[in-house]
C-alpha cells in the first residue's frame, strides 16, 4: 500500500505498551515506505518519551487540528492496545466517522466489532508481542532493527510485570531473542524506565505507603488511594503512581489490590488480582471500566472520598465471599 496514509492510534493514559507497540508499528510502516502517524489522546509519562520516533507523535489533547485532519485523511488507522471506542476519548468520535479501513491489534477481551481486520489475542502478553506477530506474518522481519526492537521490548516488558504476570510465555521470550539479536540491550531499556524516578516521586510513593495503606487481611484486599492534593504536594508529574498498586498485591495472602488517584472532576481506579478473582468484571460491573481478569482500571465521577466509600460498599455487599 504505497500511497496508503496510516494513522496509529492508542489508549488514553497511554502506557509503556501502547507506546512501545505503537512506535514499533510506526517504524515497520515507515521502512515500508508507507506514510505514517501515531496519535494519542493525551501526553504520556515522561520515561517513555525517549523512545525512536516519539518527537513524531501527535497528541490530540494539544494540537486538535493537526490530529482531526490526519484522521480524516487516513486510508487506514489502526486500533492498539485498545478495543473500544470510549478508551480514546474524545477522539473516539473522529476515529468513528473516518472513511478509514480500522484495523485492531489488542489483547484485551471483549473486542468491539466495527473493526474491518482485527488480531484480537487475550493469551497474548503484550499488544508489542502482537505486532512482533503481526509483522513477522507480513515477511517483515528483515526490517527489525535496533529502534524497533527497543520499543517493543518496552511494551512486552511493562506489560509483563518484567516477565513475572503469568501471560509471559515460551513465544514472548522466544520474541525477545529475536529482538535482541536485531541490537537490544534489554538492561538499557529497563533503566530507561525504571531507573528514572524523580526524587518527589519516591517520597510520594514511601507516604502512599506508609500513610494510605489499608489491608483487610481477612479478605486479603488492599486499597490504596490518592488525593489530588496530597498528589500536588509531592509535585506528582504523569506515570508518577504507575505501579503502585502491585505493591498492595504483594502483600501475603493478598487476592486483590486497588488503586485509587484523585484527578480534578473524577477519581480512576486500578485493579490487580490474583488467581480467579476477575477484577475485569468487578470493573466492568461497577466502575466503568474493564481490561483483564487480573488487571483493570475504571473511573468514576466522585472524590477519593466517596470513591472509597462506593468502593467499600461494593466490596462487602457485592463481591466479598
Ligand atoms: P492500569 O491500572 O495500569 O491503568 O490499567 C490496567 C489495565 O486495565 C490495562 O490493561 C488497561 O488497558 C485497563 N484499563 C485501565 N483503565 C481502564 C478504563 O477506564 N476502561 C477500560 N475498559 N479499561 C481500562
Ligand atoms: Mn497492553
Amino acid at each position: 500500500m504505497p500511497s496508503s496514509k496510516v494513522v496509529i492510534t492508542t489508549h488514553r493514559s497511554p502506557d509503556g505498551d501502547a507506546i512501545g507497540s505503537s512506535l514499533g508499528l510506526y517504524h515497520f510502516l515507515i521502512l515500508n515506505g508507507i506514510e505514517a502517524s501515531v496519535i494519542i489522546p493525551d501526553p504520556d509519562p515522561e520515561f517513555l518519551r525517549w523512545m525512536a520516533g516519539h518527537e513524531h507523535i501527535t497528541v490530540f489533547e494539544l494540537d486538535q487540528e493537526k490530529a482531526k485532519s490526519l484522521i480524516s485523511e487516513a486510508n487506514v488507522i489502526f486500533s492498539l492496545d485498545y478495543n473500544r471506542l470510549d478508551r480514546i476519548a474524545e477522539m473516539g468520535a473522529w476515529v468513528e466517522k473516518a472513511s478509514a479501513k480500522k484495523i485492531l491489534i489488542d489483547h484485551h477481551i471483549d473486542p468491539a466489532t466495527y473493526f474491518d481486520f482485527s488480531l484480537s489475542d487475550t493469551s497474548a502478553s503484550s499488544t508489542a508481542q502482537l505486532v512482533f506477530q503481526f509483522a513477522d506474518n507480513l515477511g517483515w522481519n528483515s526490517l527489525l532493527n535496533k529502534e524497533i526492537a527497543e520499543c517493543l521490548y518496552s511494551g512486552i516488558m511493562t506489560d509483563t510485570g518484567s516477565f513475572k504476570f503469568s501471560s509471559t510465555s515460551a513465544y514472548t521470550h522466544r520474541v525477545v531473542a529475536d529482538l535482541m539479536d536485531a541490537g537490544l540491550v534489554p538492561d538499557h531499556v529497563h533503566n530507561s524506565i525504571f531507573d528514572n524516578n524523580s526524587y518527589d516521586r519516591l517520597q510520594l510513593l514511601g507516604y502512599a505507603l506508609s500513610n494510605k495503606f489499608e489491608y483487610d487481611a481477612d479478605l486479603g484486599i488492599s486499597i490504596i488511594g490518592v488525593s489530588l492534593s496530597e498528589k500536588n504536594r509531592f509535585k506528582y508529574q504523569k506515570g508518577d503512581t504507575e505501579g503502585l498498586v502491585n505493591y498492595g498485591l504483594s502483600v501475603k495472602g493478598s487476592k486483590m489490590a486497588v488503586f485509587l488517584s484523585e484527578e480534578l472532576n473524577f477519581t480512576k481506579f486500578s485493579f490487580r488480582s490474583k488467581g480467579q478473582v476477575d477484577v475485569n468484571k468487578i470493573a466492568r460491573a461497577y466502575f466503568n471500566g474493564g481490561g483483564h481478569k487480573n488487571a483493570a482500571g475504571g473511573r468514576l465521577d466522585m472524590s477519593l472520598k466517596d470513591a472509597i466509600n462506593y468502593l467499600k460498599d461494593v466490596i462487602q455487599n457485592k463481591i466479598s465471599p
